[in-house]
């Protein structure tokens, strides 16, 4: 079996997406894609290549995630993420980290150390700081004008936890971008991770989805493989999406029809614009589903150069 890499870049309305960005953003997505499958070209098992594929987009500056992370209300960062291994359930995740970019860095020393599963805050800002991961830089003047004009914009927006509507152009866009990887190695093995800044103006001390096994990500070889969400955070707990389009595999689903599962579940509890997932199963197929207007996601297969990359629901990827 040859290893593939399946990432997305957040679900949303995507309204800030047009011109230089749009392209920023898919050649982010392909970047990523491609630097979790020359690792795993190069022996990488599946858990270090969703690490360096989402380390790829942390670092990017492109995404909510890492250095591109959105602002919680008081305007200072605030990230999650989480990390998943298929063939133990070994997990490691994070939340409320004001200390690093390297979310994901964070997350894989805990899993490595297999004492806790979840790090939350001042405790998770304090072992960052004794690893010696880059700490997060000020808030670039730009982002302080988004947030300055998110807020503004908040008082027309009736829930805050919402992505944004698509027919409401006034509404601040105030998920997305989210980041986020699935693998499968070429021994079989699959692994999960994400990565997020949350939600545009979440109060401080939000945690949301990226942060937990289940909600955000599940990763279970037994089960049949791993997936991974993006949207609105507190639907996807309360749903259980990631576990949910697992089991769906379990049931023999294939990783399009598994996806599709978890987003059709979401979309009944709580209606359109909740979020998007994408999925690898046991045999290295791949899925995506969403419902919002739009996910980025991208695909690559070692021993392939093509990597498809689609932001749209009916793209081609
Ligand atoms: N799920 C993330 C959160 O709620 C946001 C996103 O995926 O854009 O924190």
């Amino acid at each position: 079996m040859s290893g593939v890499v399946v990432v997305h870049g957040g679900a949303g309305v995507m309204r800030s997406l047009a011109g230089e960005q749009e392209l920023a953003y898919r050649e982010g997505l392909r970047a990523a894609a491609a630097a979790g499958r020359d690792a795993l070209a190069q022996g990488a098992d599946a858990l270090e290549a969703a690490v360096v594929a989402v380390r790829s987009m942390e670092d990017s500056g492109v995404f909510n995630a890492g250095l591109g992370s959105c602002l919680d209300q008081d305007a200072r960062y605030s990230l999650d993420a989480s990390l998943m291994r298929g063939h133990d359930r070994a997990a490691g995740g994070v939340g409320a980290v004001t200390a690093t970019y390297r979310a994901i860095d964070l997350c894989r020393s805990i899993l490595d150390e297999g004492r806790h599963v979840l790090l939350v805050g001042p405790g998770a800002d304090r072992r960052a700081q004794a690893l010696g991961l880059p700490p997060l830089p000020d808030p670039p003047a730009d982002k302080l004008a988004t947030h300055a004009e998110l807020q503004t914009k908040a008082q027309r927006v009736e829930d805050l936890g919402s992505v944004g509507r698509p027919d409401d152009d006034g509404a601040g866009d105030v998920g997305s971008d989210t980041v986020g990887a699935v693998v499968l190695d070429e021994l079989g093995r699959c692994a999960a991770a994400n990565s997020t800044g949350g939600l545009w103006l979440k109060l401080p001390g939000r945690v949301g989805d990226s942060a937990l096994v289940g909600a955000g990500l599940f990763a279970c070889d037994e089960l049949g493989g791993a997936a991974c969400t993006t949207g609105i955070g507190e639907r996807m707990i309360r749903a259980l999406t990631a576990k949910l389009a697992c089991d769906a595999l379990a049931q023999g689903a294939s990783a399009q029809e598994a996806a599709e599962h978890a987003i059709a579940d979401l979309e009944r509890r709580f209606g359109p614009d909740s979020g998007g997932v994408i999925v690898v199963d046991g045999q290295g197929g791949v899925g995506a589903a969403l419902n919002t207007r739009g996910m980025g996601r991208a695909v690559a297969r070692v021993g392939d150069d093509a990597i498809p990359v689609a932001v749209w629901p009916d793209e081609g990827w």
